[in-house]
């Protein structure tokens, strides 16, 4: 068999791509159904992009590569593509924009767009070997327990990165980028929970308090979830992208709070106050009682001194905890590196090496923040992989 194009991946990227890349289109994907990551994502909702993407939000070592794709095919195109088919939207928060309704909406759409164009989409279907011959990709792929041999101009990797491996993911796109002479940066599970061995979280775990969570100078003011094995919530996910083994993370428990002022007030107004009581109105009350044996706080707020109350402020804002890991590849949302853009162009996706091969999703090395960006760069790179493959045929 012969096509012009063969996608490895159904999923976001791959899927994008193939409702853009003109004829003789082909996708395999090893799994049962495309998109599966888009189905599960954002609690069943998709958080399918963000208001305020911008290219500061991503993280890779070219901090420029992304800015070609991102501009040339916006938020504001995909939101255009999801009222075309009248898919009912909401802002959450912080220009995070959710389906109303259901995930499987945005798969069905990216379905539509993709036999629309003409695309066949072939599911439970492995790749057993792969060479080039100077000018086209032979692939050998197995299905339905059959070899066949199929030829093609443009090859695609978006086969995504190492995140979740019990919904299919491999780093196959890895190894065919390096048997074609690519580096791939070092890799990391990102937007991920952090986790302590002791387990000191357990006893709280469930309890949630906005913070500012920050991690190697980069800092974010979200929700923090104490969780059995350490630490999650919008805030700590974020981080986890900035944090590496060893490294200490700092947590401001009291944004917007004037603790010193409250403090000192309560002090003449409610002074046979229990100190725990007293903070137990700003934090919740399971995390006082936790903090009460490492702050020794004990003893009325009419008989705290104003070093004391300094004291305790201080330590509340820079809240400095060492994690010992993270919870892996089995729960983070995205793999933090991936294939170095060094050799590709920003522009096509295409490898500057090897005219043919082209590179999107989260397998090269950009990784979004917590929010609708991950998708956003699927969408984007996606779409500018696709134009590229088109206007070459
Ligand atoms: C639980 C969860 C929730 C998320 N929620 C959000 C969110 O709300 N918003 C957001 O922006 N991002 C979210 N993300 C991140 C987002 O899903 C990814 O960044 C995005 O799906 C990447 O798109 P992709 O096409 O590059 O890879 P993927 O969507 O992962 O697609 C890769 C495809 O390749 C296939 N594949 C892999 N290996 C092989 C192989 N060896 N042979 C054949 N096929 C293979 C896979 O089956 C898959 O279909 C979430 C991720 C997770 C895990």
């Amino acid at each position: 068999m012969q096509v012009n194009t063969l996608i490895l991946g159904a999923g976001a990227a791959g899927m994008m791509c193939a409702a853009h890349a003109g004829p003789s289109v082909l996708v395999i994907d090893h799994a049962k159904a495309p998109g599966e990551k888009i189905r599960i994502s954002g609690g069943g909702r998709c958080n399918f992009t963000n208001m305020h993407t911008d290219p500061a939000r991503f993280l890779g070592q070219n901090p420029h590569f992304h800015k070609s794709a991102l501009s040339r095919y916006t938020q504001w195109d995909f939101l255009d593509l999801v009222d075309r088919y009248k898919i009912a939207w909401h802002e959450k928060t912080l220009g995070q924009l959710f389906c109303d309704d259901k995930a499987t909406q945005i798969v069905d759409m990216l379905r539509t767009e993709m036999a629309q164009a003409g695309a066949q989409l072939w599911l439970q279907t492995s790749l057993v070997d792969l060479s080039h011959d100077g000018v086209l990709f032979t692939a050998q792929l197995e299905r339905d327990g059959k070899r066949h041999s199929v030829t093609a101009r443009n090859l695609v990797l978006a086969t995504g990165g190492k995140s979740i491996p019990k919904m299919g993911a491999t780093g196959l796109a890895y190894d065919i980028a390096r048997q074609f002479g690519h580096q791939v940066t070092d890799t990391r599970p990102a937007l991920v929970p952090l986790t302590f061995s002791d387990q000191r979280f357990a006893p709280i775990s469930g309890v949630a308090t906005p913070v500012i969570a920050e991690a190697n100078g980069t800092a974010f003011e979200e929700a923090l979830l104490f969780t059995h094995r350490g630490l999650s919530g919008p805030a700590v996910l974020q981080i986890s992208s900035y944090w590496k083994e060893g490294d200490s993370i700092s947590v401001n428990l009291l944004p917007g709070h004037d603790l010193v002022t409250a403090l000192r007030s309560a002090r003449q107004t409610h002074g046979k106050r229990n100190v725990t009581t007293a903070l137990a109105e700003i934090l919740p009350e399971r995390l006082v009682t936790h903090l009460s044996a490492e702050l020794a706080l004990s003893g009325n707020v009419g008989d705290l001194s104003d070093r004391r109350i300094d004291e305790l402020t201080n330590y509340l804002r820079n809240w400095t905890l060492i994690p010992t890991g993270s919870e892996g590849y089995r729960t983070a949302e995205v793999t933090l590196g991936g294939i170095s853009t060094d050799r590709i162009d920003s522009k096509t996706m295409m490898s500057r090496d090897m005219p043919g091969l082209f590179m999107i999703g989260e397998a090269v090395d950009v990784t979004g923040w917590l929010g609708g960006f991950n998708f956003q760069w699927a969408w984007s790179s996606g779409v500018a992989c696709g134009r590229a493959i088109a206007k070459r045929t």
